[in-house]
């Protein structure tokens, strides 16, 4: 598939409405997902429940979530804060899974699209910068979705233990700010049984 042809397609667009924005980094978590999808579903018994693993809160995170089901709201989508493209993705029945981490060499920068890429955040790009910068990003995006996969990606088989299911608890009202919390993420202050935000408040 071309890269246009991608862009075009459902499972991205949806992608899109999603994160927000068009961008190398979403690109990337939407082919690692779909690795990660079609290699577990290479061994998957029925009914499986998948659980997701994530290495970076940046915007390939939000793709993962949209093409895998698995998201933060539901507690099968956790994060873990390295810094790193990398993603697991598990059957929380048997605990296999595969991991899709990004290759060394397959970030390989262009100069000119990183030079711009601080001067948007630092907010001091000049108008015909933003343009160029546009056009050079949308090309880092295309060049990222016609890459093959084996080019990108290296992809490995895992088995770990499972991060525990997410749990429901009945609230208990916080005894300084009164608002309801889940009693396990309370804590006692001077005998007082509060809430996190209380209790960093102090
Ligand atoms: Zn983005
Ligand atoms: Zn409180």
């Amino acid at each position: 598939m071309t890269a246009q042809e991608i862009m075009n397609s459902e499972d991205f667009k949806a992608c899109e409405r999603f994160h927000g924005h068009v961008c190398p980094g979403l690109s990337i978590g939407y082919k690692a997902a779909k690795a990660a999808m079609d290699r577990l579903a290479e061994n998957r018994a029925e009914d499986e429940e998948v659980v997701a693993i994530v290495e970076t809160d940046a915007c390939s995170a939000d793709a993962v979530q949209v093409l895998t089901g698995c998201t933060f709201g539901k507690g099968n989508f956790f994060f873990r804060d390295y810094g790193k493209m990398a993603l697991t993705l598990l059957s929380r029945n048997t605990g296999k899974g595969v991991r899709v981490s990004i290759l060394p060499d397959a970030s390989a920068r262009d100069p000119r699209h990183t030079e711009l890429l601080q001067k948007m955040m630092r907010g001091n790009a000049t108008d015909a910068e933003k343009a160029e910068f546009k056009k050079v990003h949308l090309q880092r995006t295309k060049d990222v979705l016609e890459t093959p996969l084996e080019k990108l990606f290296n992809v490995t088989r895992v088995e770990m233990e499972l991060p525990s299911r997410a749990h429901m608890e009945p609230s208990e009202n916080c005894t300084r700010c009164g608002e309801p919390a889940m009693p396990s993420k309370m804590e006692m202050a001077g005998g007082e049984k509060i809430c996190r935000g209380c209790a960093e408040i102090g």
